[in-house]
């Protein structure tokens, strides 16, 4: 009998799981929560689309602070639909994926004919009549029959049965969902990461709205990006430590504390970053950057408040914790997470391409292990 997928979440890994699937013969559908379409290239634009974020989603940056809003691509690819599609320039991260990338060095983004490619795109547009793409539908929960995953209930209550189910919903909503379907796997939510960083603000000076210039020095990355009539000019930690947690309050929402910087290290470095683009960029007009002298304050106080600037949440699912080398949920049999959230640990270089190459590699385990057959 033929084998049917159900594919939780249509963004970066979600496209590739359910392409690679599809090839290797098996029945796919994919449910994504967001809109399917393509989306402009300007990460701003391409935001604002309703159904291209996750609605309401508020999340704590460090340890007891502010809940603020927290952007999550959706729709058919994910975050690859509204982000900048920076990519790291050399290494291993380059070795299985079938994205297109443009430019140089650091400054590689994945792009085709300089516009924005999606995973989506390149990934499962020719595949479109051998996956059923059901989009603007969420799944509520994993539904558990004889002690084994069987399917996935919709916010409509139907129920989509399946052989086996992997979730994709991203580092914030993997987790959760995981935990509004019951299950109480060791180390579910925990090693929550993002890159750090804080948005110097300054007055535009005339530089064109399409730039987006990334450099990287040791563990920090900056990237300098006109937004409006601003630029802002960003210091991220790509090697960061701190862990945080994802939780589900009673009412099945999103609990998340990242705890960015809890490291005093973590601080130390991230402070010495502001200082030398503070002092570098002294010549501008500054919105929001820091006084000489008070930068430790006003990076504090940023590092809790700034709504997300970089979105690079992984984490969450981790395998070797929350799931095997296979991405199988320990214990629950046909169940699988594939996507951000299992890292173990934040990639230090842009997280969209280690994700995709992770699908990849999940796609090949469970074809060499025999579990997909058509
Ligand atoms: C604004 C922004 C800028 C970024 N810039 C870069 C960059 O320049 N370079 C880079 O490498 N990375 C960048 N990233 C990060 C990168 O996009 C993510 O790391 C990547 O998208 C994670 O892939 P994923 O498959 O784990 O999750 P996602 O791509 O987020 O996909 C998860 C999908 O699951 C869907 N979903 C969630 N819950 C449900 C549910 N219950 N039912 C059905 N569907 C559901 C969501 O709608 C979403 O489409 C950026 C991200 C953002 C948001």
């Amino acid at each position: 009998m033929e084998q049917r997928w159900t594919v939780v979440g249509g963004g970066v890994a979600g496209s590739v799981i359910a392409a690679r699937l599809a090839e290797a013969g098996a029945a796919v559908t994919l449910i994504e929560l967001g809109v399917d379409g393509a989306t402009p290239d300007d990460m701003h634009e391409a935001a604002q689309i309703p159904g291209r974020t996750i609605d309401g989603l508020r999340v704590r940056r460090v340890e007891g602070g502010p809940y603020v809003s927290y952007t999550a691509g959706s729709g058919l690819g994910g975050g690859s639909a509204i982000n900048a599609g920076l990519a790291s320039s050399t290494g291993p991260f380059f070795l299985q994926h079938r994205l297109p990338v443009e430019g140089e060095g650091i400054n590689q983004r994945v792009r085709r004919n300089g516009s924005r490619a999606s995973v989506a795109e390149v990934y499962l547009n020719a595949l479109r009549s051998k996956v059923e793409i059901r989009s603007s539908t969420t799944v509520e929960r994993v539904v558990m029959g004889d002690a084994q995953a069987c399917g996935v209930e919709l916010n409509s209550g139907e129920i989509v049965e399946a052989d086996r189910i992997v979730v994709c919903a991203g580092a914030l909503m993997s987790p959760l969902l995981l935990m509004k379907s019951g299950f109480a796997v060791e180390g579910l939510g925990r090693r929550l990461q993002d890159h750090p960083s804080v948005a110097l603000r300054y007055r535009n000076d005339g530089l064109p709205s399409t730039m987006l210039i990334a450099r990287r020095s040791g563990g920090v990355q900056v990237i300098e990006t006109v937004v409006g009539d601003e630029v802002w000019v960003v210091p991220a930690l790509m090697r960061p430590t701190s862990t945080g947690v994802i939780g589900a309050n009673d009412n099945g929402e999103i609990e998340a504390q990242f705890r960015l910087c809890q490291h005093v290290g973590e601080q130390e470095l991230l402070l010495a970053a502001v200082t030398k683009v503070a002092a570098e960029h002294a010549h501008r007009e500054g919105i929001d950057v820091p006084r000489p002298g008070r930068e430790g304050e006003w990076l504090m106080d940023r590092l809790a408040s700034t709504t997300s600037v970089y979105s690079h949440a992984t984490g969450g699912c981790c395998m070797g914790e929350v799931t095997d080398r296979l991405g199988r949920v320990k214990g629950i049999e046909n169940l699988f997470v594939a996507d951000s959230s299992v890292f173990p640990a934040i990639p230090s270089v842009n997280p969209m391409i280690p994700t995709v190459q992770l699908a990849e590699t999940l796609s090949d385990r469970w074809r060499d292990a025999g579990l997909v057959s058509g």
